[in-house]
């Protein structure tokens, strides 16, 4: 089997069936996200405990790559601090977009899988809209607004 197989499959087991796909009781940030392109709605729901990550899920109805994205999301923050989750919220960017920047697959584990995205320029907001509503639960509650996935 092929590394592009492989990621294949991680995607088809994320869709059919995601992790963390419930309502979260107890969430302090809640965040809403529409990719207006493809018809992707989602709602990400976050726990923090102080600067730490302690419980993320989300529910939403999109198309297979929407929410393979949010579930691989939600498996890889869980427990990061607010600044890991950032940084990694940069690294999936770069990733999604294709933007050049040296990315060291390897260290991404699973979220790897999202790599060929970036080969589907229809594709990107997809994959990218569940990390930017992360982007905008973690920021302070006054600033939180709706999230549109922006043209990058
Ligand atoms: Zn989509």
């Amino acid at each position: 089997m092929d590394l592009r197989e492989l990621y294949q499959d991680v995607i088809v087991d994320h869709n059919r069936s995601p992790r963390n796909f419930r309502k979260l009781t107890g969430a302090t940030r809640t965040q809403e996200g529409f990719n207006p392109l493809c018809g992707d709605k989602l709602m990400l729901y976050l726990k923090l405990d102080g600067d730490r990550i302690s419980d993320v899920s989300f529910e939403g109805s999109g198309c297979a790559i929407s929410v393979a994205s949010a579930s691989l999301m939600s498996q890889n923050v869980k427990g990061k601090t607010v600044a890991e989750a950032e940084q990694l919220f940069n690294r999936m960017r770069a990733l999604l977009t294709g933007d050049g920047q040296e990315i060291d697959l390897e260290s991404l584990g699973n979220l790897a899988a999202l790599s060929g995205v970036s080969e589907y320029p229809s594709r990107v907001k997809c994959a990218s809209l569940c990390w930017h509503a992360l982007k905008a639960a973690l920021q302070p509650p006054s600033q939180v607004r709706p999230t549109e996935v922006s043209t990058e």
